[in-house]
């Protein structure tokens, strides 16, 4: 039986009726979740929140080990440090290898580019941290469901969104019903904030829809793999941020590796392979592998008698899909009866490889759009006050700044920072990549300030194309 076969045969669904709905317990999700609660205690109006989520508890789906810029936190909860939220060890230092299969280059502090340079940032368990935001939440009065999965979109009869249904459980691999048949519940909002995460399977469904991406670049993705170990003390230096490009990669294939130091002689490292690579026999794991047997990440692991040192042990590991196109391929961000936020929309800095910060901030510009709709009386249209927000926000400069780096990683490392220096310098420098990686093809972009095309000296440009 399909879906429908058991709606029509076991249905009606139960449902339940909210103000906003929000589909993922992720750093977005929950952010959303308690700006609507804090601007429901700030202005003495209520508000009916709810969050799904697919794990067995908020931070279940987490990848544990991120370097965290607090600036979006810090917004939401300003006293975030006062209230325990697990941001403990302060990056100490930046370190960029180029690596060969024997050897190792660090790129020296003055050549790191800014997109990289992490003062001011936390080493954090993003899992721990989502765990932290569940429970202010729920101290504010949201309802968090844990152990359900958004498996449908609801529609209203003008195709406007009117919710989400939980899929059903017990049913055979044959698709029959089994003793254990539990039918999917309904939860209907006057909005629903899809905060899935990359590549959620809602948000493909609402971009094709609604055509969210029309006339925007083509979104990529890459797997991200990341594994946590506890390493011996003597090898733990705290704070250090190690990111690496070069072997095992070849030069066609985006990617790169880093490793975290974090608080209590852990260590995260992980690596993350673009999945536009050209050769079939690539397996992202097995490179992943071939990485960590490289001498200067093997000494972190590996253990030696001869001086003490005990084996670094692994305690867990997982891997995801993590966007990697960046602001010229993020599509419409809302819908009529919703938003998506954070990762399930492309927010994520691709060159500073953090989304983190621009989860909490979008969340909190749709809350923002989103409770000042419901108290006007309105539901079920387009929330047009949060991408107007995003335009005017720290946010949108930020990804301004880093829209070609993907690109320009194709390239060279070294040819991008050359021209973020020399942009440094002159401004009006135009940007010779775009961001259009399976269009196979180049083009102008705007640039800062913008100059208009017909007086760019051609032959700059076309020397770069
Ligand atoms: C390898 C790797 C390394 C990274 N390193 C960093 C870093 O150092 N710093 C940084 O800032 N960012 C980093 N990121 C990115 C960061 O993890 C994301 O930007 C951030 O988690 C996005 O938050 P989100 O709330 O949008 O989505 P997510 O954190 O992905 O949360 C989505 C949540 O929704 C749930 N969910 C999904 N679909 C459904 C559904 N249909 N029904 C119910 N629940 C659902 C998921 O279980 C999950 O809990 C990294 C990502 C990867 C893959």
């Amino acid at each position: 039986m399909n879906s429908a076969e058991i709606l029509a045969s076991h249905g009606p669904r139960e449902s339940m009726e909210y103000d906003v709905v929000i589909v993922g317990a992720g750093p977005g999700g929950l952010a959303t979740a308690i700006r609507l609660k804090q601007k429901a205690a700030e202005t003495g109006k209520d508000i009916s929140v709810v969050v799904i989520e697919k794990g067995s508890e908020p931070g279940a789906h987490i990848l544990s080990g991120a370097i965290m810029d607090p600036r979006a936190l810090t917004e939401l909860i300003p006293d975030w440090k006062e209230k325990g939220a697990p941001l403990n060890q302060e990056v100490t230092d930046d370190a960029i290898m180029f690596f060969s299969e024997k050897n190792a280059v660090r790129v020296p502090g003055l050549f790191v580019p800014p997109n990289l340079a992490n003062h001011g940032n936390y080493i954090i368990s993003l899992s721990n941290l989502v765990k932290w935001m569940a429970q202010q939440a729920e101290a504010l009065g949201v309802e968090i469901f844990p152990g359900f999965s958004a498996a449908e979109v609801l529609y209203n009869d003008d195709d406007s969104v009117k919710g989400v249904a939980t899929g059903n459980v017990g049913i055979s691999k044959e698709g029959e019903v089994t003793g254990d048949f539990q039918l999917g519940m309904e939860l209907l909002g006057k909005y629903t904030v899809f905060a899935e995460g990359a590549r959620g399977h809602l948000g493909k469904q609402l971009i094709a829809k609604y055509k969210l991406d029309e006339g925007k670049d083509p979104q990529s993705f890459g797997i991200g793999i990341k594994e946590l170990w506890e390493i011996d003390p003597a090898r733990h230096q705290p704070g250090l941020v190690l990111h690496s490009a070069g072997w095992p990669m070849d030069s066609n294939t985006y990617g790169g590796a880093f490793l975290y130091h974090l608080e209590n002689n852990q260590v995260a490292l992980g690596f993350v392979v673009g999945l536009n690579y050209e050769n079939p026999y690539l397996s992202p794991f097995e490179e992943m592998q071939r990485w960590k047997t490289h001498p200067n990440i093997r000494w972190y692991l590996e253990g030696d008698e001869s001086k003490g040192i005990k084996a670094a042990k692994r305690i867990g590991y997982g891997a995801r899909a993590i966007n990697s196109s960046g602001l010229l391929s993020l599509p419409k961000t809302v819908f009529p009866g919703g938003a998506l936020i954070g990762c399930n929309a492309g927010y994520l800095n691709v060159g500073r490889i953090k989304g983190s910060h621009a989860a909490i901030k979008t969340g909190m510009l749709a809350a923002d759009a989103a409770f000042d709709a419901v108290q006007a009386g309105r539901q079920h249209d387009e929330l047009a006050a949060y991408p107007e927000a995003f335009e005017k926000s720290w946010l949108k400069v930020e990804l301004h700044k880093d829209r070609n780096f993907k690109n320009w990683f194709k390239k060279g490392l070294g040819r991008w920072h050359a021209d973020e220096r020399l942009r440094a310098i002159r401004p009006a420098r135009p940007h010779p990549v775009d961001n259009s990686p399976h269009q196979g093809r180049s083009r102008m972009l705007e640039t800062r300030p913008r100059m208009p095309r017909d007086q760019i000296p051609q032959a700059r440009w076309q020397a770069h194309v």
